[in-house]
């Protein structure tokens, strides 16, 4: 098939054999059903079919890359000429999907911050196996008290199990891109801090965030007039960095914030 690769869709298509066989290894295909978004050429559809899935749903934006996946794969995949981040997700099936997804980085970034904060009932996803940047990556799977760790990594955390697979080399790929790749693989947590409203969590994180080397008194005095009694309650550290809380800390500040609202 020969292609001339959109930049502005971001099109680098994964051509390294071992990576795609070690990418459908992650997750256990057989029988499941398998949402790929961005299949591009269709080379890591391939490689999902061999894995035997119950069914598998493509989307891919690009129209001549739908027209050529169709010729290929006929009824083998169901697939749909759409934009990942205009349609619903949750009516794609009525099973739980294993979803891959090598999209352009910042889209990643964007359905993976739609799913997993805007949810409002249950996952309509078993598993997410999603393609970032290296460098995003490495913020996502950052631990509290290390230089990558904020936002991402609490807001991705909060709700899921997160962890990195591994790297790509920008050689796995056609056309080149210029920095590395990392697959993350997400699965949901069974039990989470419990709080009213994820733009609660949001709003939190980025007035923290906000002033990243700054004592966290700062953005506590923000948020709350009595924050004294806050910190006393929660047990925090005035003197402290916005990187030094954790994620169950940062879901107790929410709390907090949220009964002062109701
Ligand atoms: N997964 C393939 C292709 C990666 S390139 C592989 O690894 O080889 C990224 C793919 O995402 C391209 O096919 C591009 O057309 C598609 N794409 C870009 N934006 C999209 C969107 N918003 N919705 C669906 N597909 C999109």
């Amino acid at each position: 098939m020969l292609i001339k690769a959109k930049k502005s869709l971001g099109q680098n298509f994964l051509v390294d054999k071992n990576i795609l066989k070690k990418i459908v290894s992650i997750s256990n295909i057989l029988h499941k059903d398998v949402l790929e978004i961005g299949p591009g050429t269709g080379n890591l559809t391939e490689y999902i079919l061999q894995e035997k899935p119950n069914k598998i749903f493509l989307i891919e934006k690009d129209k001549i890359l739908f027209d050529q996946l169709q010729l290929k794969f006929q009824n083998r995949v169901e697939i749909k000429n759409e934009d990942i981040l205009k349609i619903d997700e949750k009516n794609i099936s009525n099973k739980k999907l294993i979803v891959f997804g090598n999209l352009p980085y910042n889209i990643s970034t964007e359905i993976i911050c739609n799913w997993i904060l805007r949810l409002k009932k249950d996952f309509w996803f078993s598993e997410l196996i999603l393609m970032f940047q290296k460098e995003v990556a490495d913020r996502i799977v950052s631990k509290t008290n290390t230089p990558n760790y904020g936002r991402l990594s609490i807001l991705l955390n909060w709700k899921m199990n997160v962890s990195k697979v591994f790297d790509i080399s920008p050689n796995c790929f056609f056309p080149k891109p210029k920095v590395y790749s990392s697959l993350i693989h997400f699965t949901p947590k069974k039990n989470y801090f419990r709080i009213n409203k994820s733009s609660n969590l949001e709003m939190i994180t980025r007035v923290f965030f906000n002033q990243k080397r700054k004592m966290i008194k700062n953005p506590l005095r923000q948020i709350f007039i009595n924050y004294r009694e806050i910190s006393n309650k929660l047990k925090l550290d005035l003197n402290s960095r916005p990187q030094n809380l954790s994620l169950e800390t940062y879901c107790n500040i929410v709390r907090e914030y949220e009964k002062l609202k109701s």
